[in-house]
């Protein structure tokens, strides 16, 4: 259990014209004060579901069927609306893959960080303002000549900057970054990066990092969860995940990362993620994984802690396994 956040068996689903998309199956993550946390996986496994269903921005179709988001020992899923409104915004903020279309397209940047500061801080706008060239100075950008342009008007760079200092300003607990370098070039990706790795040790907010980059992943966060198919599979020390993975999956999608300065072969992980209209029966990945066994097809491994902050949802290293399978270490 962490000491800020604790989401248990959350479950998600989105109904559609094909059918009800299982999209979480009891997902289970913690995370401590100023931890940082990073969630790994595939396209569609639901890290954005995740971050979203923190948040309660889960919209219809999507409805969240059941689970727990303690956020400092309250359950956010129970707050009535305005109570949520306050977390948001103000004890959780979010930073998106797409920084200009998360702007509003008719207000000025000034205006928007203005009214941000306001909220969290309830205090009138034309006090909010006063904060603007410092929150602006604290992402590198230069704030006269910011604070009066558009979104359109923004690189993709800049603009991402005017979403760290606009989630930054109102000093939440916990800033939620959704790929939020992915549809950067690489060069700006490494400044971001940089940038907010900096921001958030001096503002000591924990972050739950969300990216399909286990690379950056590690690199940026104390630890990582690995999702797949709506499921957390694996959680652990990001130097730990890289030199014991267990699960199938993990050891899969570090075999799958290119190693600078090594010609190595990359193998990918063989067959596709499945259809969550359908999902597969008992673990999720039993149809790709190379040593499923009986038990895979018909029971959901629960994430269990095999060795110290080592958790993994695999029936390879259930305690009293009955198949005679041993834990590899
Ligand atoms: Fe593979 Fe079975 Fe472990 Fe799932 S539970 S990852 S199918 S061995
Ligand atoms: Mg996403």
């Amino acid at each position: 259990r962490g000491s800020l956040l604790n989401v248990e068996n959350l479950r998600v689903v989105f109904y559609t014209y094909r059918g009800v998309i299982k999209a979480l199956n009891g997902v289970r993550l913690w995370l401590n004060e100023e931890e940082r946390l990073a969630v790994v996986g595939e396209t569609g496994c639901g890290k954005s579901v995740t971050a979203l269903s923190i948040m309660r921005l889960i919209e219809p179709p999507g409805e969240i069927t059941s689970g727990k988001v303690e956020f400092l020992g309250e359950d956010l899923l129970s707050l009535p609306e305005e109570e949520m409104e306050k977390v948001r915004g103000k004890s959780i903020s979010m930073i998106f893959q797409e920084p200009v279309a998360a702007l509003n397209p008719v207000f000025k940047v000034g205006f928007q960080i203005a009214e941000a500061i306001a909220h969290s801080q309830n205090i009138p706008i034309k006090d909010a303002y006063q904060l603007v060239p410092e929150a602006l100075t604290m992402v590198g950008l230069d704030w006269k000549r910011t604070m009066n342009l558009y979104a359109h008007e923004l690189s993709g760079g800049m603009a991402q900057r005017v979403m760290i200092a606009m989630a930054l300003a109102v000093k939440p607990k916990l800033l939620i970054a959704d790929e939020p370098t992915s549809a950067l070039d690489v060069t700006i990706q490494a400044q971001i990066l940089e940038l907010l790795d900096n921001l958030v040790r001096v503002g000591k907010n924990a972050v739950i990092f969300i990216t399909h980059d286990l690379a950056v992943a590690s690199e940026f966060c104390d630890r990582v969860a690995v999702m797949y198919a709506g499921n957390v599979v694996e959680v652990a020390k990001s130097d730990e995940i890289f030199a014991r993975p267990l699960h199938p999956y993990t050891v899969g999608l570090i075999d799958s990362i290119p190693l600078v300065g090594q010609r190595k072969e990359l193998k990918g992980i063989a067959g596709v993620v499945p259809d969550l209209v359908d999902p597969p029966s008992g673990c999720r990945f039993h149809p790709r994984c190379q040593k499923a066994f009986e038990r895979c097809k018909v029971e959901l491994p629960d994430l269990i802690e095999v060795s110290e902050n080592h958790f993994v949802a695999c029936h390879l290293y259930a305690a009293g396994d009955q198949n005679g399978s041993v834990a590899e270490s």
